[in-house]
């Protein structure tokens, strides 16, 4: 195990889902990556992990993430059953390992990785003080608020959002087909994570959820770090769900709670069926809530 962030991302799995699901998260013999198509020549691949965007054009091919590094093998193959072209860019989203996962690989097969600053500096951290080969997994291209990639005349514009998920999330628009890669900071899955410890807050989130309402039309298609594509009204629901959340807690924590009170409190008890456990959302939250201003 190279990285500590891998390590640390390893045990929060562990905490939140038990060590059966552990066993199953290092196998990944099983694991199928698929494709799928989202408009025009963007798809998303679906195997373990966060959901790669795939922007493919007649000499180059744009991967938006890597997920683990045992599945590259089978994305890199996925991509060629769509297209004869070699994958020439890898963008990052954000910092996890089951979005980073196989940069690593990409970059021994020649794919430049790029990412926000705050990716490669969060990542450098947990890469054990400069190992070389560890740092081959690095972005090697870093940008501090935007950038824009011309692919086959297609413009990719990539651009950082307030801090949400992580201090380091990225969205990723073609506006040419519509389609946004959202990363982390939105799921159709569940509640939202936001990861504190890599800088994550819930202004920010309800900011950058509020980014994608501003951003995206009726069509707009919004591939979600992890679930499936969605549109603008899935993305309104699920921020309107984090602004209501935000301000039960935020009142909670005005009596002084603690995060085990707020907890016991079932702050979300009512929005449970939909969105499932919020215990690492509540505790994401509580920690942001905390920390701003207080
Ligand atoms: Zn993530």
């Amino acid at each position: 195990m190279r990285s500590t962030i891998q390590s640390a991302f390893a045990c929060a799995l562990v905490l939140a889902a038990g060590s059966a699901f552990s066993q199953q998260a290092n196998d990944f013999s099983d694991v199928e990556v698929t494709a799928h198509q989202v408009a025009g020549n963007v798809y998303y691949l679906a195997g373990r992990g966060g959901n790669i965007g795939v922007v493919i054009n007649a000499d180059a091919v744009l991967l938006i993430d890597t997920q683990f590094a045992p599945l590259t093998e089978r994305i890199v193959a996925t991509v060629k059953s769509l297209s004869d072209a070699d994958i020439r860019l890898v963008i990052n989203t954000h910092v996890h390992p089951d979005h980073t996962g196989g940069n690593e690989n990409l970059r021994g097969m020649g794919v430049p990785v790029m990412a926000h600053d705050n990716v490669r500096a969060r990542m450098s951290k947990g890469l054990n003080g400069g190992d070389p080969a560890a740092m081959y997994a690095l972005p090697a291209v870093t940008f501090a608020d935007e950038t824009k990639l011309y692919f086959g005349g297609q413009e990719v514009r990539v651009f950082k959002v307030p801090a949400a998920h992580t201090d380091g999330d990225s969205f990723i628009y073609i506006e040419d087909v519509d389609v946004m890669h959202v990363g982390d900071v939105f799921r159709t899955t569940g509640y939202p994570v936001i990861d504190a410890g890599n800088g994550g807050t819930a202004q920010g989130t309800l900011d950058a959820l509020q980014l994608i309402l501003d951003m995206a039309g009726p069509n707009t298609q919004i591939i979600p770090g992890h679930g499936e594509v969605s549109s603008v009204a899935d993305v309104r629901e699920f921020r309107s769900m984090i602004a209501e959340v935000t301000q039960r807690v935020t009142s909670l924590i005005e009596q002084g709670m603690s995060l085990e009170q707020v907890a016991a409190a079932a702050p979300t008890a009512d929005l449970d069926e939909r969105w499932g456990s919020p215990d690492r959302f509540l505790t994401g939250l509580y920690q942001s809530l905390t920390e701003a201003g207080r």
